[in-house]
């Protein structure tokens, strides 16, 4: 008897020659089979006489062939079978491309289903390469077929029919993960069910009720497997501390904190006091001011007799809050070490030292810090800014070098709500919804590749009246930047220095620079010395230099609408008014909807909720990222009511039997969703 594991090459009807292929799409066991799921639907439902068909209409036809298939050779290598068939009310002529057998297959005589587009009129009507099966048989003409996403090598019909292989060979004996009760409480079909009309659907309505079993199924798990965590995570203790008055940290800074940045550290403070360790995150639109936020908790970790660890996607993030913060730590006597891949060894030794003994207090730095070497005395607080360029893994590995230490994960992404109940289910929130005083709107524009000289001559006004600008001219970031992304960045700043803008200073950074030309580059830009920065999207995310006004984006139509949004907040960080200038020669319909949303509103939170509408969750977060099982049926996107529906009858499952004592399946499954990056959310 196969169960859900088995290989699929053992499958009755597949074989090793197919299993091969099925491998090459990630399929390898049953369930793997079963569970590879249509894109679409082809609809091959619709029936027409011959008299009926319309030119362009594509329909299934049923008709008698009339004579025998003929076969001729066209120019080179071409064979066309054609063939009359008729019914009662007309006839067709057919011709099919390189099918040669097609003339043996199709007898004169006998009566076929046709499915395919017709084109003329009259008694001039004719189809080129129908589908075609013998009268009676419904396995590819008379239903919805299953349109696969399918690489190279394997087609269509022979991934169906595997498909209907596995199904037949499982179908009685689909274990369920829902237990009976749920599935009749929120009116859900049986998997087997499920499972069958997914891929074979007997019609849009039971297209729909497959669907809607499989999405809540999915995310059903998911939200067990969240509120199990966090469910261990409360039930783990540590001391509570003691020490939470931060008045002389308020008292340093040189500017109030906005009431939500407050808000913000006091859920901090109360979530250090209540002896188990906090799991938060900050989420606050760009420019919120999340660092200060930050900083008040690390302030009070060493206040506490604690070491704390920031960590930055960037190494260019990692020096900016390193200067930025460590005058005002150290002021308030917190020592601070950075730690960056880029060090030169020496430095590197030194820190290292400096943090296992202790001596240094607050540790700020890149993936640096996860490395086997950065040991810790007593690391009491991690926090992890931008947190959607790590993994929940590199989050939780960071946390082991701590005794369950607090965790703060701070994010600028403003995450549409569904999405946010999934990836963060786990997490406490504070939202900064409030910006500091005295922001400015930043003015956006949308033009075409054509008034770059117009552009040129706006950033010299605003150059003259004192301030700085960015230009983006390449969507590839870090790590992965082929080496003429580079060639682009260094190039065009060249080219802007010499021919354009020869009095002014400009400067370039991209990822592939060594880390001290990279940090040269910028802190000359900080320091008011470069005048025009041109950049890779190194400089996405939480790059602060508030006297930079104006941002020039190029090509703007290939960036996503989030990460515009994120390279727009780069600006309007000061006092002084900001633009941001989309510069795009892509006419097409999506991509002037895409920069209209850019240009017609600043909020960070719709911008999100339209780039999710846009592109689908997969790209919007960059699905394996966050580590957690990806969602095959369930939309994001639309699915919210259902998404209350599943985490409410997780909630009650949860209630009645926390330990899923009574429901071995549902904790098999979700155990199995959460393996992979399982250990690294606990
Ligand atoms: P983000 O939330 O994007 O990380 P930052 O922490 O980098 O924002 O803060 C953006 C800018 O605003 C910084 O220059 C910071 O010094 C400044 N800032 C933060 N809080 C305040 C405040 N309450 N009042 C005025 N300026 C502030
Ligand atoms: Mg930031």
């Amino acid at each position: 008897m196969p169960d859900l594991l088995t290989d699929v090459r053992y499958i009755k009807g597949i074989g090793e020659q197919r299993a091969r292929s099925l491998n090459k799409l990630n399929i390898h066991t049953l369930r793997d089979l079963i569970s590879y799921f249509p894109r679409s639907y082809d609809d091959r439902r619709s029936f027409r006489k011959i008299g009926e068909l319309a030119d362009g209409e594509t329909a299934c036809v049923e008709a008698m062939a009339a004579g025998a298939p003929t076969l001729s050779r066209v120019r080179k290598g071409m064979e066309l079978v054609k063939v009359r068939v008729v019914d009662e009310t007309g006839a067709l002529e057919l011709t099919f491309f390189n099918q040669p057998y097609r003339q043996n297959s199709i007898r004169a005589g006998e009566t076929y289903t046709f499915f395919g587009k017709a084109e003329g009129a009259g008694r001039k009507k004719f189809m080129t390469n129908p589908v075609v099966e013998r009268e009676g048989e419904r396995e590819v003409t008379g239903r919805l077929m299953p349109v696969y996403p399918l690489t190279a090598g394997i087609g269509q019909l022979t991934l169906a029919r595997a498909v209907a292989q596995g199904l037949a060979a499982c179908r009685d004996l689909l274990p369920d993960p829902l237990p009976d009760e749920v599935r009749r409480a929120h009116h859900l079909c049986h998997t087997g069910y499920a499972y069958d009309q997914i891929h074979f659907p007997a019609s849009e309505e039971e297209l729909a009720i497959a669907r809607r079993r499989l999405a809540f199924e999915e995310l059903f798990l998911l939200a067990i497997g969240m509120k199990r965590l966090r469910r261990r995570r409360d039930a783990l203790s540590c001391a509570p501390w003691p020490d939470t008055e931060l008045a002389d940290f308020y008292e340093k800074l040189p500017f109030a904190l906005t009431g939500a940045q407050r808000r913000s550290i006091e859920e901090i403070l109360a979530d250090f006091s209540a002896g188990r360790p906090m799991n938060r995150l900050v989420q606050g639109d760009v420019g919120s001011g999340k660092t200060m936020v930050a900083a008040a908790a690390m302030v009070c970790a060493a206040r506490n007799g604690k070491q704390s660890a920031l960590m930055a996607p960037t190494e260019i993030l990692a020096e900016q809050h390193y200067r930025g913060l460590s005058p005002l730590l150290e002021g308030l006597g917190v020592p601070c070490a950075l730690l960056t891949g880029g060090m030169p060894a020496k430095a590197r030794r030194e820190t290292l030292a400096r943090l296992a003994s202790g001596e240094a207090r607050a540790a700020i730095g890149t993936h640096a810090l996860l490395s086997e070497g950065a040991a810790f005395h007593s690391l009491g607080l991690v926090v992890t800014d931008e947190q959607h360029r790590f993994g929940v893994a590199q989050r939780s590995a960071l946390s082991a070098k701590g005794e369950h230490p607090h965790l703060l994960v701070m994010s600028a992404t403003p995450i549409p709500r569904t999405l946010a109940l999934i990836i963060y289910g786990d997490l406490d929130v504070s939202v900064i919804d409030q910006l500091p005083p005295g922001r400015q709107k930043i003015d956006t524009f949308a033009v075409p590749g054509s008034y770059r000289q117009r552009i040129y001559r706006f950033l010299e006004k605003e150059i003259a009246a004192g301030r700085q600008a960015y230009i983006i001219c390449s969507m590839v970031g870090e790590g992965d930047a082929p080496p003429d992304d580079r060639k682009a960045v260094t190039e065009y700043a060249k080219t802007l220095q010499e021919q354009v803008f020869p009095a002014l200073r400009v400067a370039c950074v991209h990822g592939r620079m060594k880390p001290r030309e990279k940090e040269a580059a910028m802190s000359a830009f900080a320091a008011g010395e470069v005048h025009i920065l041109v950049s890779t999207t190194v400089v996405e995310v939480g790059v602060d230099v508030p006297n930079a006004t104006v941002m020039v984006v190029e090509d703007a139509d290939r960036f996503g609408l989030s990460q515009l949004h994120q390279l727009r907040g780069r600006v309007g960080r000061g006092a002084h008014k900001s633009f941001c200038i989309l510069v795009s020669d892509n006419r097409s319909e999506e991509a002037r909807a895409r920069l209209k949303v850019m240009t017609a509103t600043g909020d960070g939170f719709r911008i999100a909720e339209e780039d999710l509408r846009l592109r689908g969750p997969g790209d919007f977060f960059g699905q394996r990222q966050h580590g957690l099982p990806a969602l095959k049926t369930a939309d994001l996107s639309c699915d919210a009511a259902l998404l209350k529906e599943a985490q409410e009858a997780a909630e009650a499952l949860l209630a009645a039997d926390p330990a899923l004592k009574d429901h071995p399946l549902t904790a098999q499954r979700v155990e199995e969703l959460f393996a992979a990056g399982g250990d690294a959310l606990n």
